[in-house]
């Protein structure tokens, strides 16, 4: 056995949940009927990952991929390029499927039986890096349109927002600091705002679970600030997962950090525990 395998080994002993496998396994083959917010968290774990295997043409991108997301929690996802980060999201969120190993959303959805769509509404939001909003839209416009996901009523809805959907709105607006320019084109937001409306259309839909994929590439000192508060309020109401590369941000957020490399878990701990290991110095926070 290697070094890494027994690491590996000591790492996931404590995180054997004996009753996940005697609840969901005799169903992982089985087709679920997906009722979205239906989401059984009662024992605390909101995303159980176990032994999950993703090739491209032979390559392990993950491998053998342990890892548990506790309901509510803000999880910083570092590893350097190419350690699996984006496919496993892809797997979170159906776009990849597995070679093998589970995924579970809650005690009881499969999530590698679902597709991309049920997904979605069963409360799993995802931002990429490349922002979706609509340019010649107002910042309200694209909030408004981000509660309808069938595109084609949207004229009709827009007329006619219930006094709940307004609140709505106004409750977003001020989560992603955006109430003062609530009126301005989308085209003529700066990078930051822009990252942050796009967060505020994903909110709009009240995502139980946020994948977030490099929230601050690009962003200024300050925007970047203002987004790992904007992230840390999240936590609670909602499970936060951000992969990030900006060391200093993640600091910032002061949450748990897992280390993934080539495929699977390195390490994980808070942040100083992370700085202080000796392996992930050496794959990843040295390089
Ligand atoms: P990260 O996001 O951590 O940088 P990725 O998940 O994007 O890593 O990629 C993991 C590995 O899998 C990389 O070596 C990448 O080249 C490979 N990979 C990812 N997606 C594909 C794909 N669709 N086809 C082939 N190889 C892929
Ligand atoms: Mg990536």
């Amino acid at each position: 056995m290697s070094q890494l395998d027994k690491i590996r080994q000591t790492m996931r002993r404590d995180r054997v949940f004996d009753f996940v496998a005697e609840q969901r396994y005799p169903f992982s083959s089985q087709r679920h009927t997906v009722i979205p917010g239906e989401i059984d968290v009662s024992h605390g774990t909101i995303l159980y990952i176990e032994s999950l295997n993703v090739s491209f043409d032979g390559f392990k991108a993950i491998n053998d991929l342990t890892l548990y997301l506790n309901d509510g929690e803000l999880r910083c996802i570092i590893g350097p390029n190419g350690a699996g980060k984006t496919t496993m999201m892809d797997v979170i969120t159906g776009k990849t499927r597995p070679d093998n190993g589970t995924v579970y959303y809650g005690q009881t959805m499969d999530l590698t039986h679902m597709t991309e769509y049920e997904i979605a509404q069963a409360g799993i939001g995802r931002k990429f890096q490349k922002p979706t909003v609509f340019p010649n839209h107002t910042v309200f416009e694209n909030l408004e349109l981000a509660m309808h996901t069938d595109k084609r009523v949207w004229p009709s809805l827009i007329a006619q927002l219930s006094g709940e959907q307004k609140d709505k709105i106004d409750e977003v607006l001020h989560t992603i600091g955006l109430t003062d320019i609530v009126q301005s084109r989308a085209a003529l937001l700066s990078h930051g705002q822009t990252q942050w409306l796009e967060i505020g259309m994903l909110l709009m839909q009240n995502p139980r679970l946020l994948l977030v994929d490099e929230p601050v590439a690009g962003m200024t000192h300050q925007e970047t600030e203002r987004t790992a508060e904007l992230l840390t309020g999240l936590a609670g109401k909602h499970t936060v997962v951000v992969v990030e590369h900006d060391m200093d941000f993640v600091r910032s957020i002061a949450s748990t950090v897992t280390v993934l490399h080539e495929g699977s878990v390195l390490a994980e701990g808070n942040m100083n525990e992370i700085q202080n290991d000796a392996r992930v110095r050496e794959v990843y926070l040295g390089e």
